[in-house]
């Protein structure tokens, strides 16, 4: 719901709470006619906020169907070539830092053979 969309079902729910105090006064007093039409005015009060809160529904479904289909479709089998890839380099590789900077960085344990920073004996 946009915020000019709940001030006015805020409006609405507080004329329709207002006509209907309006009524039981009318109906307390004997004025039946009055109350009869103040209540309806609170029943179309109540009618009116619930509409606006069904459109205001029914624009996010089709905002959020809209925002899904101009997605670019995915290949699942394209998707997981990629992780098996990527699981493979990630076994071949000799430390976790080594994965993630691709192989600039080692951790301090590495022992690979050619770790660039190696300079033990
Ligand atoms: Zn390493």
């Amino acid at each position: 719901m946009r915020p000019t969309e709940h001030v006015r079902n805020a409006a609405l729910l507080l004329l329709g709470l207002g006509l209907l105090t309006l009524a039981c006064l009318y109906a307390q007093a004997g004025i039946w006619p009055m109350a009869f039409a103040t209540s309806t005015g609170s029943w179309i009060c109540a009618e009116a906020a619930s509409h606006l809160r069904h459109v205001a529904r029914e624009r996010r479904q089709l905002a959020a169907d809209l925002e899904r289909l101009a997605r670019p479709q995915t290949d699942p089998q394209a998707l997981a070539d990629e992780i098996a890839l990527s699981w493979a380099d990630l076994e071949e590789s000799c430390c976790p830092a080594s994965w993630c900077s691709r192989g600039l960085e080692h951790d301090p344990d590495c022992r690979a053979p050619n770790h660039p920073k190696e300079t033990r004996p």
